[in-house]
């Protein structure tokens, strides 16, 4: 059996007027955005987190700083690209992975799709690899009250198994 890794990723955004409302990469029609110092698409950190949680190689923060201005409106499906070459150099690929997204509104079952195949697309997967969920809490707490929008995702990771090398054919001596 290949060698795995699991990874947690968990992320907020509050939402505020004149912002976009961006997850997994689409482009969703809202009255209301995430605010963030990047595009805050909030289900794509979750993943990245989630990424780089099973190879404990710290968190986006650590690697997309909120201070630098080179990650200020940054397209978080590009940063998810850059995660996936950096698991892809150490050895690893995705298993799987199975995120939540936590919204009471708007209604994001008509997106799902697509952001599924945004996902699958940057880490060079097969969509049946990527599951994307969405629920409300029932009007209760930060995401009831749309203030906010949360997501969690578990990632599994498999060693990706090294092409066996073929030895010379020796030479017998007659
Ligand atoms: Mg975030």
């Amino acid at each position: 059996m290949a060698e795995i890794r699991i990874g947690h990723g968990y992320d907020v955004h509050r939402l505020a007027e004149d912002r976009r409302l961006i997850l997994g990469g689409v482009l969703i029609p809202h009255r209301l955005g995430l605010l963030g110092h990047s595009d805050a698409d909030v289900l794509t950190h979750a993943v990245m987190d989630a990424m780089l949680g099973a190879l404990a190689l710290g968190d986006i923060g650590q690697h997309f700083p909120d201070t630098d201005p080179r990650y200020a409106g940054a397209d978080s499906m590009q940063l998810l690209r850059h995660v996936q070459s950096l698991i892809t150099r150490k050895g690893w690929k995705i298993g799987n992975l199975d995120a939540t997204i936590l919204a009471q509104a708007p209604k994001l079952a008509p997106h799902i799709l697509q952001m599924r195949l945004n996902l699958s697309a940057a880490l060079g997967c097969e969509l049946n690899q990527v599951s994307v969920k969405a629920t409300t809490e029932e009007k209760l707490g930060f995401t009831g009250s749309e203030e906010g929008i949360a997501a969690h995702c578990v990632v599994l990771l498999e060693r990706m198994q090294l092409p066996l090398r073929r030895e010379p054919a020796k030479v017998v001596p007659l």
